[in-house]
This record gives C-alpha cells, structure tokens and sequence, in this order.
C-alpha cells in the first residue's frame, strides 16, 4: 500500500495550487522611506491601535503550523524595530513549528541582532541595499544609514555564512544600474545570492511611473556585458534568470517580479501587521484575522480564515486585478 505523502501541502487553492509559505509582515513602522516604497509622511505611530502584539503573531503562527505551513517570512516594514522580534524568531523555531524561518531587513538595525537571530536559529536572511554610495543611498531611502547596513552585512559574512543570505537589489534606471558590478562582486568571496529586482507598482510615489523600472531584459544585457562567462543556473521558482560566475562563492539572481508571471507557481500568502491575509498582491481583498483573534474565535476558527483566504486566491493575479493596487510593500509586507 503507497504511504501517505506527508509532505504534501494541506491548503491547496481552486485551481490545484499548494500553500506552504507565509510572509508574515510583523509591522508597518519603518527606519527609512525608501522612494519606491513609502513617503515620508508614513506613519510610525500606528503601533498600538491595529499592530499585531505578540500573542496575537504566537496564535497567527500556531494556525498556520496546524495548516501545513513550512515556511515563514518576518517581514515589513522592517521588522527588527519590533522589540519582541528575537521572542518571534524563537517562537517561530520552537519545538520545529517551520522548516523555514527566514527574516527580511534593511540591516539598518541588524549588526546588533544578528547573534542573537543565530542563537534563535533564524534560517535565512535577506538584506535590502540598492546602492554603495553614500549620497545615492540617501536620495533612494531619505535617510543617511549607509555605513550601519554595510556594517550589518560584513557581520553576516563574517559570522553568519551559513546562512541562507540574500542581498536584495531594486534596480532603478539612471539611479544605480551602473553598481551592478559591485554587487556581483559580493558573490566573489561570499556564498551569498544578490538578487536584482524588477521595480513593482506597490509604491506610494509611484516611481515607477516616472521612468526609473528597468526590466529584466536590461539588467541581463548589462550582467552579459560585464560578465560574458556568466553561466545559467537552475533558480528558484521566481529567481527565474539565476547564474553564476566561473570561481565566484556566491549565485547573481534577476527577479522578474514585474515583467514576469509567476501566478502559476505562486504558493504563499501574506498577512498584514494588522491581520489582514491576502491571497494575492494585486487583489484589493482581504481576510480579517485580527477581528476573530480579539472576539474569541477558537484555532478551528481562524484556519476556516485561513481556508477562505487560499479559496480566494485568483488563477491569475494581474488578470483578476480590480485595478486598486496596493500603494507600498510596506503595507503588505513585501
Ligand atoms: N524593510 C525591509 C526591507 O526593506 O528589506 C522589509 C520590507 S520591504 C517592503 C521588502 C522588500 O520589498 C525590500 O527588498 C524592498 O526593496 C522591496 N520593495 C519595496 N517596494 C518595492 C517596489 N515598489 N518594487 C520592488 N521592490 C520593492
Ligand atoms: Fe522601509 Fe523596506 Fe519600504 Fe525601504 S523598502 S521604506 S526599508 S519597508
């Protein structure tokens, strides 16, 4: 008789797709305001009123282990201004809840966490960084904390390589295309993947209207240029272009996220850092976690959220999209 294939996912949506990975975003406060993210104004204050506190993520994380969920994303806003954020990490590990737990960070804040993020047995970590340039850096995220994440990131590679790291890079024309190099220079000696990213229209500025998005197509002509050796790799679902180069430690990812359709691949979905699931990024719809945590519903309760939510997910997300996009990652956790 077959075994039960234990590891197949328990939600499965409409149209056949397995979820098993959640990007939990933890907070919409946040230490910069990056131009294609969020504006200036954005408020830090929204803390105690519709912020997820620290039970109610123990809970949120405690349904989707019972839902066959394997791996988590922190994320935000930028999750380590939350004070409990290690107490998260340790809950999310405890006991092995998730395969996976995985942080994304602007590093501003990160060289004073990352032993402690290591003894909590954090998995991976992505670093936001667009930019070496101290003035370039300041024009993209309105604040002058350069020389913290630098610091931040020559902490993980000194003492965090055996962590899954990820350098995210949002490429922007005219602004930092010709850095690429000295991003893919990183890969030389460090086992890390620098990831470059399509910009995306979740902006609250709407940059990306403003003649900076620079495809994937652009960004491989230029690593083609640069790095004529550049070998193909097999990447992940959405590092779809993923190489390497001949003696160099680390892998050079171009992430499509805007030209490309991953819809068919997609297994996650976000919650909001006030409870909201969303099953899609480009759907303006949500499930409300945060009012059934607060009214006493039971675990049984929220996976029926949880449910409504993968039912909800749309065959294709652009093509279902009512036209509302959200208006920053922040918001939804990106
Ligand atoms: N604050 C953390 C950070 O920056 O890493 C975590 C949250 S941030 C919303 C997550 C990721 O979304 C970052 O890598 C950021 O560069 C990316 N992001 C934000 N707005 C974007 C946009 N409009 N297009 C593409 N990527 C974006
Ligand atoms: Fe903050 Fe991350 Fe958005 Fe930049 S991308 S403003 S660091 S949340």
């Amino acid at each position: 008789m077959d075994r039960p294939d234990l590891r197949k996912p328990l939600l499965v949506d409409r149209f056949g797709r397995g979820i098993d990975y959640v990007r939990l975003s933890v907070t919409s406060r946040c230490n910069l305001r990056c131009v294609y993210c969020m504006r200036e104004e954005h408020s830090n204050e929204s803390v105690s009123f519709d912020e997820l506190q620290y039970d109610d993520i123990c809970r949120i994380l405690d349904v989707l282990k019972v839902s066959g969920i394997r791996k988590i994303r922190l994320t935000g806003g930028e999750p380590l201004l939350r004070g409990d954020i290690l107490n998260i990490v340790r809950y999310a590990k405890t006991e092995k809840r998730f395969e996976r737990v995985v942080l994304t960070t602007n590093g501003v804040l990160l060289e004073r966490h990352i032993q402690r993020l290591l003894e909590e047995g954090i998995d991976g970590i992505n670093i936001s960084l667009d930019t070496f340039d101290v003035e370039r850096y300041r024009e993209i995220t309105r604040r002058s904390s350069l020389k913290e994440v630098l610091r931040s990131l020559q902490c993980l590679f000194d003492d965090a390589v055996q962590l899954d790291l990820k350098i995210n890079v949002v490429m922007l024309k005219g602004i930092n295309g010709f850095e690429l190099p000295d991003f893919v220079e990183l890969t030389r000696n460090w086992p890390v993947t620098v990831r470059f990213m399509e910009l995306m229209p979740f902006d609250d500025h709407q940059i990306w209207r403003t003649g900076r998005f620079m495809g994937a197509g652009m960004v491989y002509d230029m690593l083609r240029e640069h790095y004529p050796e550049l070998e193909s790799l097999r990447g992940k679902a959405t590092e779809h272009f993923s190489f390497s180069l001949p003696e160099y430690a680390g892998t050079i990812a171009i992430i499509p996220a805007f030209t490309r359709n991953f819809c068919s691949q997609c297994n996650r979905l976000r919650i909001t850092s006030s409870g909201k699931i969303i099953s899609c990024l480009y759907s303006g719809q949500h499930v409300d976690l945060l009012d059934a945590l607060h009214n006493g519903s039971c675990n049984g309760e929220l996976v029926d959220l949880l449910g409504r939510a993968v039912a909800a997910k749309p065959r294709d997300g652009r093509n279902a999209s009512d036209g509302n996009h959200r208006t920053s990652m922040a918001e939804i956790g990106g």
